[in-house]
């Protein structure tokens, strides 16, 4: 079905896109799953030619774009299983932090390089005792003259290996009551004195992203990269988490479509007594209902993207959107491994990796049940 939130402007930079994609990133797809993160060069590529924080400010060096362009990387991306190289979180989820809330000082000294791929992007909110209940993070930012020391550790951060800047969530008054009254985030950049990667994580998916742990060991950041104001990362967080929550539903859908087709396609080469597996009716009436719902979720995820372009508060919208998408997901994925039979199992089918990449979806981002909870209380219920 044609999509209408799409201008004919946007629909040529989806073919910019596309082309640049073809040829300088599905190339290196395979070798990113194989090493488990992607490159540098491929990064630099993506900024010289503007396809990295399109909807950040013309001033520092972006394009001053909607959303909408973004959500075409992302769609676009996520059609290719370039999963490697996490474009939304470095555009969409990191960088918004810092033209938001970021000082003239901070946005001109970090975005124009993010902009360009020279500097990338991670946020660090999770730590191993700590995930869905952010405000009890213990790591700990305490101010010392013209700096903090900030000591802690972080757990499954994205971009941990090859970032070069993070949005530190940490405490800077871990006496404060309510809990979250205390949190800030801060800039932190990798070379910073006490900065230390830790393991690059083994995952079950997204195998050409690198997922890390990082620690913090009376590690020296200036005053000046605290970003916004003490006390106020709390609700910055939950501010941007819309945007977050809306990146992942934009790729979900995508994934869907694209192990749909597949399968699709699959199904009609394959044959089983006589007939393409397509023939039977179970097969039919599975990819019939699977479509269906791929077509339901277009539908509200392009809605929320006219909404968010708008600047509505879509919170619980969102959050409906981030939970059912990534439920369908993981659903239709495991249907399309069923429909491959035996094939399904193996890493020569995409499936297989289809498969395994879903799983992560209904837990980063904010878990699905953490979704539930928010749109539970935005209905009033407790
Ligand atoms: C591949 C990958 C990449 C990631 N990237 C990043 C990143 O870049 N930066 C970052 O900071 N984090 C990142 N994460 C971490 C991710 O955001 C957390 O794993 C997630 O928020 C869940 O936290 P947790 O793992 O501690 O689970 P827990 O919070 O321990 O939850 C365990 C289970 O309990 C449930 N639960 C918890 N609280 C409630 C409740 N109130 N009601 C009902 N059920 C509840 C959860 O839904 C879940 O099912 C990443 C994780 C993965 C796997």
């Amino acid at each position: 079905m044609r999509r209408d939130i799409f201008s004919a402007d946007h629909e040529l930079f989806r073919e910019q896109f596309r082309r640049f994609a073809e040829k300088e990133i599905a190339p290196r797809i395979e070798e990113w799953n194989a090493r488990g993160m992607s490159d540098r060069e491929t990064w630099r590529r993506a900024g010289a030619e503007g396809f990295l924080g399109a909807n950040a400010p013309a001033e520092y060096g972006g394009a001053g774009a909607d959303f909408l362009y973004d959500a075409i990387v992302m769609e676009e991306m996520a059609w290719l299983r370039a999963h490697g190289m996490m474009i939304s979180l470095h555009s969409d989820i990191c960088m918004p932090y810092v033209t938001t809330y970021g000082s003239e000082e901070q946005k001109r000294k970090y975005l124009p390089g993010a902009i360009k791929g020279e500097i990338l992007l991670g946020i660090a909110m999770t730590e191993p005792g700590t995930g869905s209940d952010l405000a009890n993070v213990k790591t700990k930012a305490i101010r010392q003259g013209d700096h903090y020391v900030l000591n802690g550790a972080k757990t499954f951060i994205s971009n941990g290996q090859i970032g070069d800047l993070f949005i530190v969530v940490a405490k800077t008054d871990p006496a404060a009551s309510p809990p979250h009254k205390g949190v800030s985030l801060l800039l932190v950049e990798a070379d910073s004195p006490g900065f230390v990667r830790g393991r690059k994580l083994d995952k079950l998916g997204l195998r050409g992203q690198d997922t890390s742990e990082l620690a913090f060991e009376d590690c020296i950041v200036p005053a000046s990269n605290l970003l916004g104001k003490e006390g106020q990362g709390f609700k910055m967080l939950m501010e941007k988490l819309q945007q977050e929550r809306l990146c992942i539903a934009v790729a979900s859908i995508v994934s869907c479509r694209r192990a749909l087709e597949d399968t699709i396609a699959y199904v009609k080469e394959r044959r089983a007594f006589g007939q393409p597996i397509a023939a039977f009716q179970n097969t039919q009436f599975k990819l019939a209902e699977l479509a269906t719902e791929v077509e339901v979720g277009q539908a509200f995820v392009d809605k929320l993207l006219a909404a968010h372009v708008r600047g509505d508060q879509i919170v619980k919208e969102v959050s409906m959107a981030k939970w059912w998408t990534t439920d369908l997901q993981k659903r239709l994925t495991s249907e399309c491994v069923q429909l491959h039979g035996g094939y399904g199992f193996m890493h020569e089918y995409p499936i297989a990796t289809d498969y395994a990449d879903a799983a992560v979806q209904t837990i980063y981002a904010g878990t699905n049940e953490i979704m539930k909870v928010i749109i539970a209380r935005q209905m009033g219920l407790g």
